[in-house]
C-alpha cells in the first residue's frame, strides 16, 4: 500500500500502477475519518496507517455502494466496532445489493459490482449539505444514483469518489479512458455525472481525490477540460452510458 499525504489527507492506495483503489484518512483534532472502504485485502493497510497516525477511527464515510469501495467494511466494522458507517440515503440500496431504480430517475440501469455479502448498514444516511467533522456532504450523482462527494472546509481538498477518475487520464464518470475504462463501464449516467462534475468545479476545489488515480493539486483547469470532453461525448449523438 502506497501512502500519499497533503496536509490533514491521507491517500492510501493499492496497485498503484496496475489497478489502483484508493481510501482516503481524514485526520480531524481528535480522531479519523475513513473514506471509502477499498477492496477486502485494503483493510489491514487501513488499521495500521490508523494506528500511525495515534487517532481513533471514529467514521467510515462511502462515497458510494461500488464493491470496490465498501470491500474492507465488514472486516473493518469487526475490528473498530465503534466507528460509524456513513452513506448517502439513496446508496444505501446499493450497499444492500438493491439495484432497482427508483420513481423520477433516469431509467439507465445500474452498473458496476454491487455487493452480495455485505453485512454491515449504515448508521447515519446522509443528505445534501450534511457535516461530518470538518467534511460537507455534496450529492453528486452519475456514477451510481445516490453518489457523494465530501468537501474538506479547512483546506477546500474534495474527494469525489468516481464522479471523477485521474488514472491514466482525468475524466468524468462515464467518459471511457484507454487502458483504464472500468469507471467509466461502472457508471449508470453520463448526463448526470456531468451535471455533477460542473458541481464539483463550483466548489474550486484546492484538491481533487478519486477512487482511481493520483491526487490531482489545482485541479480545477484539469476538471473542466474533462467536463469539455465529457459534453462532447453527449453532444456528438455518440452517448455513451458504458
Ligand atoms: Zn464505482
Amino acid at each position: 500500500m502506497r501512502v500519499t499525504q497533503e496536509g490533514n489527507l491521507y491517500q492510501l492506495t493499492w496497485l498503484p500502477r496496475i489497478f489502483p483503489v484508493n481510501c482516503y484518512l481524514i485526520e480531524e483534532e481528535q480522531e479519523l475519518t475513513l473514506i471509502d472502504a477499498g477492496m477486502s485485502y485494503s483493510m489491514k493497510g487501513i488499521l495500521i496507517q490508523a494506528e500511525k497516525l495515534r487517532k481513533p477511527l471514529t467514521r467510515i464515510v462511502l462515497t458510494h455502494g461500488h464493491m470496490d469501495h465498501v470491500g474492507a467494511l465488514d472486516g473493518l466494522k469487526k475490528n473498530v466496532p465503534e466507528a460509524k458507517v456513513y452513506i448517502s440515503e439513496r446508496d444505501a440500496s446499493l450497499l444492500a445489493g438493491d439495484r432497482s431504480l427508483r420513481p423520477g430517475e433516469p431509467q439507465s440501469p445500474v452498473k458496476g459490482s454491487v455487493p452480495s455479502k455485505i453485512v454491515t448498514g449504515p448508521d447515519v444516511l446522509l443528505h445534501e449539505g450534511d457535516r461530518i467533522g470538518s467534511l460537507v456532504a455534496v450529492n453528486t450523482p452519475g456514477h451510481t444514483p445516490g453518489s457523494m462527494s465530501f468537501q474538506d472546509q479547512r483546506s477546500g481538498a474534495v474527494i469525489a469518489g468516481d464522479a471523477f477518475q485521474t488514472f491514466r487520464a482525468v475524466a468524468v464518470s462515464g467518459k471511457k479512458v484507454p487502458w483504464f475504462p472500468f469507471p467509466a463501464m461502472a457508471t449508470w449516467n453520463l448526463e448526470q455525472a456531468l451535471a455533477s462534475a460542473y458541481k464539483l468545479i463550483e466548489l474550486n476545489p484546492s484538491l481533487l481525490g478519486v477512487g482511481h488515480g493520483n491526487l490531482l493539486l489545482d485541479p480545477v483547469e484539469a476538471m473542466k477540460r474533462a467536463a469539455a470532453e465529457a459534453e462532447g461525448l453527449l453532444s456528438g449523438g455518440g452517448a455513451v452510458h458504458g
